[in-house]
């Protein structure tokens, strides 16, 4: 087991997810209830371990992306409210209730379905109404010509037997992005949302509980967004431009040791397809740790990772299983010498801009053999995965 936690490890810091969430409780006020985004694993971070931190916590309620991901919720001890995201088939309506998981209902076609199997079942289904405001993705078209047919449509699907319709919500497609244009089509959306949800609570002649639409640039950007409830992914594991401005600590770090160290002369090539070559003397180390683990190979040469003596450059294609870097300035690095990938001093940010990307496409890459280990109070609490029993 310590043979394996010295390779390379993903640290998962609790106090700071409790940090986060505190902050965010702080920044958004005591009135807001707080949906926290699981899904995907919770990012990579161990959706078992965050939902069971943010249940203790208090948070009022959990979002997954399937029926799966909430099953493994429910049979790990999560009792609190979980809505699912994403498209659940007609055939698992009994599951939904059974463990009671909130559907996500996005068009007709599903209001009716779930409508039939939960009368079937002879229950109710919990559901909110998604409204696709902009994001042209899931959800009841309500724009322009489509405003009519959309609100009539939510008010059917809600009056429809064995629909429970809890809440309403929709989603942002560029609320964390800069610029006038931006805002102007955030605020386009969330004015849809707002006249989408009077049109139908006038028509339906009831209330939703929950209004909620605040993903992590709305919590960070726009406070007239937050209604009933927010709903941040990102933020909460403490990345993107908004973390530090607020308080926040990354969750996540990746952790990876020194587990060979060669000089080499220059004009050597390193790595395949040779496409690096030393000009000097250089002082190289082999990091256990490749893109099967979840370093993307379009950083190889490129990124810039963190060791004792300051940031050094990875050098060489990233291989499947290792990759290389170069210490020639880094003379304390050595065998054994932990290298952090990114985290608390090497920002995942900085790293995702280097692959054209955004840091949730890297923590999600985290793959399934790199041991996550929970820290809390500065003590290891838990071992995930390989390390377990
Ligand atoms: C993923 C997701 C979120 C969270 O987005 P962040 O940008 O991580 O805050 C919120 N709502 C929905 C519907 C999502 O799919």
């Amino acid at each position: 087991m310590e043979s394996t936690l010295r390779r390379t490890w993903a640290e998962i810091d609790l106090d700071a997810l409790k940090n986060n969430y505190e902050k965010i409780r702080e920044h958004v006020g005591s009135e807001v209830r707080f949906l926290g985004v699981v899904k995907a694993d919770a990012y990579g971070h161990g959706a078992v371990q965050v939902a069971s931190m943010l249940q203790i916590l208090g948070a009022d309620y959990l979002a997954v992306s399937s029926i799966d991901e909430g099953m493994e919720l429910r049979l790990n001890g999560i009792t609190m409210p979980i809505l699912v995201l994403g498209h659940t088939p007609k055939e698992e309506v009994p599951k939904l209730i059974r463990n009671n998981l909130t559907q996500t209902v996005t068009c007709m076609a599903k209001a009716y379905e779930y409508s039939r199997e939960a009368v079937n079942f002879g229950g109710n289904l919990k559901v909110h109404i998604k409204v696709d405001t902009g994001m042209s993705r899931l959800g009841y078209l309500c724009d322009g010509e489509h405003f009519e047919n959309g609100v009539s449509g939510i008010c059917e699907a809600c009056e429809l037997p064995g629909i429970k319709a809890e809440g309403i919500f929709t989603h942002f497609a560029v609320s964390d992005e800069p610029g006038d244009e931006c805002r102007e089509y955030t605020l386009h959306q969330f004015r849809l949302f707002m006249d989408v949800i009077d049109a139908v609570e006038d028509k339906w002649g009831k209330r939703f509980s929950l209004h909620h639409c605040a993903n992590t640039g709305a919590v960070a950007n726009y406070p007239q967004t937050w209604l009933d409830m927010v709903r941040p992914g990102l933020l909460l594991y403490g990345y993107g431009e908004y973390a530090e401005k607020l308080g926040l600590q990354p969750v996540m770090s990746l952790i990876t040791t020194v587990s060979t160290v060669k000089i080499y002369t220059p004009g050597t090539h390193i790595s395949y397809g040779g496409t690096y070559r030393t000009d000097k003397m250089t002082r190289v180390a082999v990091l256990p740790y490749g893109y099967a683990d979840g370093f993307l190979r379009v950083l190889s040469s490129r990124a810039m990772l963190m060791t004792e003596d300051g940031p050094v450059r990875q050098i060489g294609k990233i291989c499947m299983d290792m990759c290389m870097i170069d210490i020639s300035e880094a003379p304390s690095v050595d065998v054994g010498s932990e290298v952090e990938v990114f985290g608390k001093r090497n920002s995942i940010n900085t790293l995702a801009q280097m692959a054209g990307t955004i840091p949730y496409e890297l923590t999600c890459a985290v793959s399934k053999r790199v041991p996550r280990v929970y820290y809390r109070r500065g003590e290891i609490v838990e071992k995930e995965l390989m390390l377990r029993g």
